[in-house]
């Protein structure tokens, strides 16, 4: 009998420590120079200039931009914690640690790495774990958003939004960018399909466009619909949104450029930034995504 009440008393504290552990912890790559914290909700989002590494052992990228999207790690793990705060809920991280003088994971792997064997393994490794992190969301929730988090510092100081359309695409008469066409050549064309009665330019910059929405959250952002083609310089996004946002795989991407100035330069301004982004969201994804945070 004693025995019985012990097995039965250690069981329970076994299942209260097993409900105490935070169920989803960091996995890391190789050398810890890529971090994975997997989580629960219909969102992905990855860091790849915020690294700070720069070890020996993996040589110098000698050219392509080398420079760093300053906090921007920070950044996307405010966005992470806020969105947790609001929600309970874990999103998916993907953080790259090494610095971009040793690789560009929003590259092709031969300008990523420039040889670096290396730099090669964790370029595949960072890749596959954004991989594996939106086939976990699909499976979860049927559908999942990625975010490419970067940083710029253009004078005019706004978020710029990237679908992969060029500014030369963006300045076509609304009719071409309502077309057929036009969207299966952006990066939120799931959305588009997901609600087809829906223009696309209202998707793109219409007044519930994520580039809306955030500006009623206080930031500027582009495209809008008070800025619905983007002044140049502006980030159209790169390979990792090209690569990663197909909708044949349930998945919609953007790349989220964030100014320096006021967004990502103090920490009070990083987190102000974070809380827009979190709130926005949270009106963004069920409504265009249909699915619940
Ligand atoms: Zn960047």
């Amino acid at each position: 009998m004693i025995r019985i009440c012990l097995f039965i008393f250690w069981s329970l504290v076994a299942i209260a420590f097993a409900i105490d552990e935070p169920a989803l912890k960091p996995v890391f790559g190789t050398q810890r120079y890529v971090e994975y914290i997997p989580g629960e909700l219909p969102l992905v989002m990855s860091a790849p200039h915020g690294g700070l590494l720069k070890p020996r052992s993996v040589a110098d990228r000698s050219y392509g931009v080398v420079d760093s999207d300053a906090n921007t790690q920070d950044l996307a793990r405010r966005i992470a914690a806020e969105l947790k705060k609001q929600t309970g809920k874990s999103m998916d991280l993907v953080i790259s640690h090494l610095h971009r003088s040793k690789l560009d994971p929003n590259r092709e792997l031969k300008e990523a790495a420039q040889g670096d064997q290396t730099a090669e393994k964790i370029w595949m490794e960072y890749h596959g774990y954004i991989e594996d992190a939106l086939k976990a969301s699909v499976a979860r929730h049927g559908r999942a958003l990625f975010i490419d988090l970067h940083g710029q510092n253009h004078k005019d100081i706004r978020v710029e939004l990237g679908y992969m359309h060029r500014v030369t695409d963006l300045t076509e008469p609304t009719q071409v960018i309502n077309g057929v066409d036009f969207s299966k050549s952006g990066s939120i064309q799931l959305i588009s399909e997901l609600n087809p009665s829906v223009p696309y330019a209202n998707l793109l910059f219409g007044s519930e466009s994520l580039g809306a929405l955030i500006e009623q959250h206080g930031f500027l952002a582009t495209p809008s619909p008070r800025m619905t083609v983007p002044t140049e310089p502006y980030f159209r996004g790169g390979y990792t949104i090209d690569r990663h946002s197909k909708s044949a795989a349930n998945v919609a991407g953007l790349q989220v450029e964030a100014n320096r100035i006021r967004l990502r330069d103090t920490s009070e301004n990083r987190q102000k930034f974070a809380e827009a982004l979190v709130q926005t969201l949270r009106i963004y994804i069920p409504k265009w995504l249909k699915v619940e945070l």
